[in-house]
């Protein structure tokens, strides 16, 4: 992609409104805009993050076996009726009118749809387990909205469910997304730990929140610091042996970790002091075993092998995607900008052309982006005629992993340069061992 070509809108001045780091950094980097308080545009820097977010939670929701839907972001008031949730949801829920006056709600979470849609058709235990999840789009009239897409009224949100025959295979079903969450962040670049966590509105009696540490973050976090060097499952974890999945959990959850309504003071003095971590953290993700809840009232049921009917076991688990970007920011920048991991970064290189119109750096770019791109890599290639300082400027705000630079003094010996973003390294060499050289990241 030519930058003068793309829609890239650097702002010069630092936001006043913005309050923390990955807000100002977003909306410099021209990555989001706001269209009303708590609601963002994405634009097509930050587009491009959230979809590769994406796609990292999908390839290990569907390595546990979860399977994607879609489900609407309108949902009928009547279904929530049956849950006995409408009422009591409170504020944060944005309910509507149709036309024929018939309540509606633009839905932030979907446990009673996802359960109308597997009641619809689950008849026996040979319908279980099941895990359904989507990424969609929430509403949460958020009391504060505030650090941009931290915490926003307008959010995307993965939220799967699980459908169980009974506790114990639930247990087996919320083990599976635990560890297919360690993976997730651990394949995003982030270190987060799993912390006991209050149910809330949600419901039910076993549940974790998975935490990133930040100084910004708005809880305040207890743990032992064990957790920073844990080892995370490979992708090569069976998720289907139940015993193994069991001893992953089990050693997560081995040490003290508590977010601010579950620390106990007691237990955390236990902690040897040399370990004892208290901190600011962001939570990330949130997960949920919560029995019968919804399917008693709502009457998803199924058969048993012995021909009873019971209401199914399920959970739910939640992580968002739109936090999770600036969560990254908040754990990866320096004094210039952004530091992307390589996993999600918007375009893996940024090549920089120090004098457009000479006929050798247009020439050496042009094959450089043909190359790079044939080898699978994706180009931001800046060839707008601007000073070499502006574009130093703009690559390390924006942060992509590389930046190769390109300039007439240096071509005429036949190099151009290499810098990695993140430790600042600079290496020379010569154009034609470029895509080698970045295939071996
Ligand atoms: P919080 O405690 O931060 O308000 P929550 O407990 O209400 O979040 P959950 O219902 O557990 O949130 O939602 C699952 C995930 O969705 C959260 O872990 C978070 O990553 C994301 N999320 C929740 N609310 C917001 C929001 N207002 N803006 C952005 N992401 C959010
Ligand atoms: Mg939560």
């Amino acid at each position: 992609m030519r930058l003068s070509r793309y829609f890239l809108p650097i702002l010069r001045e630092t936001p006043k409104e913005a309050e923390i780091v990955s807000h100002r950094l977003m909306l410099r980097a021209g990555m989001i805009r706001q269209e009303a308080a708590g609601i963002y545009a994405w634009l097509p820097l930050g587009l491009r993050v959230l979809d590769k977010v994406c796609k990292v939670i999908r390839t290990e929701q569907d390595r546990a076996g979860a399977v994607e839907i879609l489900m609407p972001t309108i949902q009928a008031a009547d279904l929530w009726r049956e849950s006995g949730r409408y009422e009591a949801y409170g504020k944060e829920m944005l309910r509507l009118k149709d036309r024929h006056e018939r309540d509606l709600l633009y839905g932030p979470t979907a446990e009673e749809v996802v359960t109308e849609i597997f009641r619809a058709s689950a008849r026996s235990y040979k319908d279980v387990p099941k895990n359904l999840y989507q990424i969609s789009w929430k509403f949460r009239d958020e009391v504060r909205p505030r650090f941009g897409t931290m915490r926003s009224r307008e959010f995307l949100m993965k939220d799967g469910y699980s459908f169980d025959l009974d506790q114990a295979a639930a247990r087996h079903s919320y083990n599976k997304v635990f560890v297919s969450y360690l993976r997730t962040f651990e394949t995003l670049g982030l270190r987060a730990i799993p912390m006991r966590a209050d149910t809330g509105p949600i419901g039910g009696d076993l549940s974790h929140e998975f935490i990133i540490l930040a100084n910004t973050g708005e809880s305040e976090v207890f743990c032992d610091r064990a957790y920073l060097d844990m080892p995370v499952p490979p992708p090569s974890v069976d998720f289907d042996d139940v015993a193994g999945l069991q001893g992953v959990v089990d050693a997560w959850t081995s040490h003290y970790a508590a977010t601010d309504e579950m620390h106990d003071t007691a237990a955390f003095a236990e902690v040897p002091e040399a370990n004892r971590l208290s901190a600011r953290g962001i939570e990330v993700g949130h997960i949920f075993y919560f029995g019968t809840k919804y399917s008693t009232p709502m009457k998803a049921v199924v058969t048993g092998p012995d021909g009873q009917e019971r209401p199914v076991h399920m959970g739910s688990y939640g992580i968002g995607p739109s936090r999770l970007v600036a969560a990254t920011i908040e754990a990866s920048h320096d004094e210039a900008g952004i530091i992307w991991p390589d996993a999600i970064a918007p375009f893996d290189v940024a090549l920089i052309n120090l004098k457009v119109g000479d006929n050798a750096c247009d020439t050496a770019c042009a094959e450089i982006q043909a190359a790079l791109e044939t080898a699978g890599l994706s180009v931001l290639y800046d060839d707008r005629d601007d000073r070499p300082g502006a574009k130093f400027a703009t690559a390390d705000l924006i942060g992509l992993p590389w930046q190769v630079i390109v300039g007439p003094k240096g071509l005429a010996d036949g190099k151009i340069e290499l810098k990695r973003r993140a430790t600042g390294e600079r290496e020379t060499l010569d154009p034609v061992d470029l895509p080698a050289r970045l295939r071996r990241i």
